[in-house]
C-alpha cells in the first residue's frame, strides 16, 4: 500500500515516510493511494476478534508486510491495547465498555492511559514510529500542540515505548487546559518528554510546528503526530468498526446489513476521529450519519450546514477546550474522499482556504456533504444542563465533550427515550474523555456537591496518582505586551528548534 498527497496525485510513498513525517511534502495530507474493501464476510470474521486483533488486521490492510511484518504488528497492538489500557485481552467490555442510556448507546472511549479517545490513536502511531527508529537506528523527534488530552496521550505513549531513538516536545495553551491535563504532562518524569506552554490559544502553534515540520531535515528527524499524521485517523477507524460489531450484536442485527446503518455522534475539534469514522464508512462499514457536536468555535458546524469554511477571528475560551479549533485540519481529508479522490479540486480549495482564510462550498458539494455529515452547536449553558440532566435520569456522569455530544444528538433529533425524529434507529455516541480530566468544567456544570460524588464514586485510581505527584515546571513561549500572535509565532518556532537540538540531539 502506497500513499499520497490530497493535493497531488503524483506524490507516492511508503506507509513509514507517511506516518514518519505528518504533512505531505506539498502541504497536504497523506492519504492512502487506494481504501481496501472491507465486506461482510470479513466483517464476520473480525466479529470473533478481541480488539488488538481487530487492530491488526485492520492495519494489514493499510501497511504492507515488507514495511512491518505480521507478528510486529500484532506486538505494536498487544503493546499499545492490552498493555497500555491495562484490558484482558477475553473481555470484550474492558477496552470500551458500551453503556445503554435510554435508547442510546454511550461507546466509552477513555479506558486507556490517559482517560481520553486519543490513547487509541496516539499508543499505536508512537510504537509504528518506536518500530521503524529502531528498524532504522534512526533518532525520530515527535512533536505536538494539544487543545489537552493529544499531549497526555502523547507523553504517555513516548514514555511507554521508552525508546531513547524516540523522543517528544509537547506544547499546550497556557491556562487553556485543565490542571489535571496539565499534570498529565508535567508528572511524566521521562527523560524523552519536554514539555512547552504557549501564550496562546489552542491551534497557535501549529503554523510554527508546520514550519518546522518542513524545514530541511538538519540532522534531527522530526515528526508531528497531531492528527493530520494519517496514522491517527487511520488507527481512529478502527474504534468505529469495533462499535458497530459491538452495537450490531447487542441488537441482534446481522452483521453488515447495509439497511441496518449506524449513526454515531461524535465531539469534534481537529475532525480527526470523524475522520476516521468517515474511511471506516468508505472502507464499506454499515455506518450511516456522521454528526459532529461543536462548541461555540464553530466552523465545522458552518461549514456543514451552510458550506462555508470561514476561519473565525479569534478562538473563544470554553468550557470544552479539547474542541476549540479554528480550523480543523482534517476537512481536508473529508473533501479528499467527499469528492471521490480529487487531487485537483483539493488544491485549489485548500490553496483559497491558505490565501483567503475562507472556502465556500457550492450548493451542489454542499448537499454531497450533507448526505453524510450534519452537526449542531452547543453553548456552554447547553452542555452544562445536559450534563446534569444525565446525571440526575440516568444517574451517569459524563465529561464535557461528551455532554457537547449528547446535547448535539439532541437537537438533531436523536432522543435519548422513545422514537427518533431522524436517521436510522441506531445511533453511538462517543464518550471521548473521561470526567477525571475536566474538574474545573464539571464542578461549573453539577456544581462541587455533583463533582464530590463523582470523586467519591467514580474517580479512577489510576487518576489518583497523577494528583499526587509533583510538576515539573514547562518551558515557557511568551506573547509579550503589544504583539500578536502572528509576531510571536516565528520566535516561537525557534524556541521550539532549539529546545530540540539542545535537548534531544
Ligand atoms: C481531541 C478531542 C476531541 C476532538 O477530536 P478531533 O479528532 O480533534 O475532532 C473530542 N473530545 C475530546 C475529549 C478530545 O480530547
Amino acid at each position: 500500500m502506497r500513499y499520497t498527497s490530497t493535493r497531488d496525485e503524483s506524490i507516492s510513498c511508503s506507509f513509514e515516510d507517511a506516518v514518519c513525517s505528518g504533512y505531505a511534502p506539498d502541504g497536504g495530507l497523506f492519504v492512502p493511494e487506494r481504501l481496501p474493501v472491507i465486506d461482510t464476510q470479513m466483517l464476520r470474521e473480525f466479529s470473533t476478534l478481541t480488539f488488538a486483533q481487530l487492530a491488526a488486521k485492520i492495519m494489514r490492510l493499510f501497511i504492507s508486510t515488507e514495511e512491518i511484518p505480521d507478528i510486529e504488528i500484532q506486538q505494536i497492538c498487544k503493546k499499545s491495547f492490552e498493555d497500555a489500557f491495562e484490558s484482558k485481552d477475553s473481555d470484550h467490555d474492558s477496552i470500551i465498555p458500551i453503556v445503554k442510556i435510554g435508547n442510546s448507546h454511550i461507546i466509552e472511549l477513555f479506558h486507556g492511559p490517559t482517560f481520553c479517545f486519543k490513547d487509541f490513536g496516539m499508543q499505536a502511531v508512537v510504537n509504528i514510529l518506536s518500530y521503524f527508529s529502531t528498524k532504522r537506528n534512526k533518532k525520530i523527534n515527535l512533536i505536538v500542540s494539544t487543545t489537552g488530552d493529544t499531549g497526555p496521550a502523547c507523553v504517555a505513549a513516548v514514555a511507554g515505548a521508552a525508546n531513547p531513538n524516540l523522543t517528544l516536545l509537547v506544547h499546550f495553551p497556557k491556562g487553556q487546559i485543565s490542571s489535571f491535563q496539565r499534570k498529565q504532562m508535567t508528572t511524566a518524569n521521562s527523560p524523552f518528554v519536554h514539555v512547552a506552554s504557549f501564550e496562546g490559544g489552542g491551534d497557535d502553534m501549529d503554523l510554527p510546528i508546520k514550519n518546522i515540520l518542513a524545514a530541511a531535515d538538519t540532522g534531527i528527524k522530526c515528526c508531528g503526530v497531531n492528527s493530520y499524521n494519517i496514522g491517527r485517523p487511520l488507527i481512529q477507524m478502527i474504534h468505529f468498526v469495533w462499535t458497530y460489531l459491538r452495537v450490531a450484536e447487542q441488537n441482534h442485527m446481522d452483521i453488515g446489513d447495509p439497511s441496518k446503518c449506524l449513526d454515531v455522534i461524535i465531539p469534534t475539534g481537529a475532525m480527526g476521529n470523524i475522520a476516521g469514522a468517515y474511511i471506516a464508512k468508505c472502507c464499506g462499514i454499515p455506518i450511516g450519519k456522521l454528526c459532529a457536536g461543536v462548541n461555540i468555535n464553530d466552523i465545522t458546524d458552518r461549514v456543514i450546514r451552510k458550506g462555508r469554511f470561514h476561519k473565525s477571528e479569534k478562538m473563544e475560551k470554553t468550557l470544552s477546550e479539547a474542541i476549540n479549533i479554528q480550523v480543523p485540519y482534517n476537512f481536508e481529508r473529508l473533501l479528499f474522499y467527499l469528492t471521490g479522490q480529487d487531487h485537483e479540486l483539493v488544491k485549489a480549495w485548500m490553496t483559497t482556504m491558505e490565501a483567503t482564510s475562507k472556502l465556500d462550498l457550492d450548493s451542489t458539494w454542499l448537499e454531497r456533504l450533507q448526505e453524510t455529515f450534519s452537526s449542531a452547536k452547543v453553548t456552554d449553558h447547553e452542555m452544562c444542563e445536559c450534563m446534569k440532566k444525565v446525571k440526575s435520569v440516568y444517574d451517569y456522569f459524563i465529561d464535557p465533550h461528551t455532554s457537547v455530544a449528547i446535547s448535539a444528538a439532541e437537537k438533531l433529533g436523536y432522543c435519548l427515550e422513545g422514537e427518533n425524529e431522524v436517521g436510522s434507529s441506531m445511533f453511538a455516541i462517543l464518550a471521548t474523555a473521561s470526567p477525571c480530566k475536566f474538574e474545573e468544567s464539571v464542578t461549573t456544570a453539577i456544581g462541587i456537591e455533583g463533582w464530590n460524588e463523582y470523586q467519591r464514586l467514580h474517580f479512577p485510581e489510576k487518576a489518583k496518582e497523577i494528583i499526587r505527584k509533583t510538576e515539573v515546571e514547562p518551558t515557557e513561549y511568551l506573547l509579550p505586551d503589544g504583539m500578536t500572535i502572528l509576531d510571536v509565532q516565528p520566535q516561537w518556532q525557534k524556541l521550539a528548534q532549539d529546545i530540540m537540538f539542545s535537548t534531544f540531539s
